[in-house]
C-alpha cells in the first residue's frame, strides 16, 4: 500500500484537514485591507477605526474609551507603527502588507553548520534573549503563503515573494499582557495587542539580523506574507480553537506570532496534538461570549461567510465582516473570545496547571464545569487604579 505523503502527516497531526478546493488565500481579500477597498466592509466607522490609532475620532464613551486608555493603546503600538511606515511611500505597509526589510547585509563569511539539531537549540536561545515567548521551527510551506501581496499605494496586487533558498520558518510567539486583556473590550485591552506587535516587531527584526550576521537569508514577517497560524501549528506551538486562536500550553489563546523564513539549516519541529479540539467539541463560551455573534457553534467546516474566509480548509472560521464591524464600532479591536476562553490562564500558577491535565484528558467536562464562573472582565479603571 502507498505510504501517504509526509506533507499529510504533518497537516493531520497538526489538525490540519485540507479539502480539494483550497485555494491560497489573496490578501487583498483580508478583513483591513478590505476595509480600503471594499465597500461591503468600508464605512465611516471603518475609516473613524483607522483614525483613532492617530487620536484622531476617538470617542469618549466613559470607561475603558477615555483619552488616557486610546493615548494608552496608541502608545503601546509605536515602535509597530514606526517600523511598519518606514517604506510606505514604496507601497510597502511592512509587517502587515509586505515583509519587513533586511537592514543587516547577509555576511559573506558563511558560519559553519555542522548539525541542525544544534543550530535550532542555539536559535531558541537566541529567540528568547531578544523576548521571544515561545519559538518553534518547521518547514516552508508555499500553501500558506499570500498568492499576492498589496501594494498600498493604489491597492494593487503585487509579487509576494521571498529570496531563493528558504527552506524553514522558525516561528515565535509573543505573550500578550493577562491584566490588560481582562479589560477586553475596551482601548486598554487593544493595548496589550499593541505591545505584542511592538515587542515582535523588535524581536523577529532583531533575530532576522542575527541570522544574516551568520551569512544566512532571514526575512523577518509579522501579519505580511503568509498566514502565520498553520505555521505555528505545524511548528508545535500549540492546537487550534473554536475561537480561531491557536491554544498554547504555556500562555493559552493569550499570544501574537511572527514569523521568519530562513535558508538556516535548521531541524524542524513535530505538531503537538493536546486535546484542544475535543475540548473545544464541548464548550462554546468564545461563540456565547461574542456580541456579534461571529463565531462558529457547530463543527469545524470548509468555507465561511465570505472572501475573507480561506478556501479549501477544514476549521472553525469566524465571519470577519461582522467580527471586525465591532472593532469599528468600538474603535479598537475586540478579543472577548479570547478573554473569555478557559484556556486564558496563568499557568505558572500549580492550580492552573492541574486544571490544564483535567482540561486535557478525559475529564474535560470536569474542567469545562470548574471553568463556569471565569471569564468575567476587569473594569479598565481597575487596571489604572491597581497597586503598581
Ligand atoms: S474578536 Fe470580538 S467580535 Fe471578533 S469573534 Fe472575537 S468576540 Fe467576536
Ligand atoms: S472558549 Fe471554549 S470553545 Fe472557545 S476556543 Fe476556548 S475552549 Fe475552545
Amino acid at each position: 500500500m502507498a505510504q501517504p505523503a509526509p506533507q499529510h502527516d504533518l497537516d493531520r497531526a497538526a489538525g490540519i484537514e485540507v479539502t480539494e478546493d483550497f485555494e491560497r488565500f489573496a490578501q487583498r481579500n483580508d478583513i483591513f485591507t478590505r476595509a480600503f477597498w471594499d465597500p461591503a466592509v468600508r464605512t465611516a466607522k471603518t475609516d473613524a477605526f483607522f483614525a483613532s490609532y492617530r487620536m484622531e475620532a476617538i470617542p469618549r464613551r466613559g470607561d475603558g474609551f477615555s483619552q488616557r486608555d486610546f493615548a494608552l493603546r496608541n502608545a503601546s503600538w509605536l515602535i509597530s507603527d514606526i517600523m511598519t511606515d518606514r517604506f510606505a511611500d514604496q507601497g510597502r505597509r511592512e509587517g502587515f502588507q509586505a515583509p519587513i526589510s533586511a537592514d543587516t547585509p547577509v555576511a559573506e563569511s558563511r558560519a559553519h553548520v555542522s548539525n541542525p539539531v544544534d543550530m535550532s537549540i542555539e536559535i531558541k536561545r537566541v529567540a528568547c534573549f531578544f523576548k521571544a515567548d515561545l519559538c518553534g521551527i518547521t518547514a516552508l510551506d508555499p500553501r500558506w503563503h499570500y498568492s499576492s501581496r498589496i501594494d498600498t499605494r493604489d491597492l494593487s496586487d503585487a509579487p509576494n515573494d521571498l529570496p531563493e533558498g528558504i527552506t524553514s520558518v522558525i516561528v515565535l510567539g509573543h505573550e500578550m499582557d493577562a491584566a490588560l486583556v481582562e479589560t477586553y473590550p475596551a482601548a486598554t485591552g487593544g493595548a496589550a495587542t499593541g505591545r505584542a506587535y511592538s515587542q515582535e516587531a523588535a524581536t523577529v527584526m532583531q533575530l532576522a539580523a542575527y541570522i544574516r550576521n551568520l551569512g544566512y537569508e532571514a526575512v523577518p514577517s509579522m501579519n505580511d506574507t503568509a498566514l502565520v497560524i498553520p505555521y505555528a501549528l505545524k511548528a508545535g506551538l500549540g492546537e487550534y480553537a473554536r475561537n480561531q486562536m491557536v491554544i498554547t500550553p504555556e500562555f493559552g489563546p493569550r499570544l501574537r506570532f511572527s514569523k521568519i523564513f530562513t535558508s538556516l539549516p535548521l531541524a524542524h519541529d513535530a505538531p503537538r496534538p493536546l486535546g484542544v479540539r475535543a475540548f473545544c467539541d464541548i464548550c462554546t463560551k468564545c461563540a456565547e461570549a461574542c456580541p456579534v455573534k461571529a463565531l462558529p457553534f457547530g463543527p469545524p467546516e470548509a468555507g465561511g461567510a465570505n472572501v475573507s474566509a480561506l478556501r479549501g480548509v477544514r476549521k472553525w472560521t469566524s465571519d470577519a465582516e461582522k467580527c471586525f464591524g465591532f472593532w469599528a464600532t468600538l474603535a479598537s479591536d475586540c478579543a472577548i473570545c479570547m478573554r473569555v476562553c478557559p484556556f486564558n490562564r496563568d499557568f505558572s500558577r500549580l492550580w492552573h496547571r492541574l486544571w490544564l491535565r483535567l482540561a486535557l484528558s478525559p475529564l474535560r467536562r470536569l474542567a469545562l464545569w470548574l471553568d463556569r464562573r471565569r471569564g468575567g472582565r476587569t473594569k479598565p479603571s481597575s487596571w489604572w487604579s491597581a497597586p503598581g
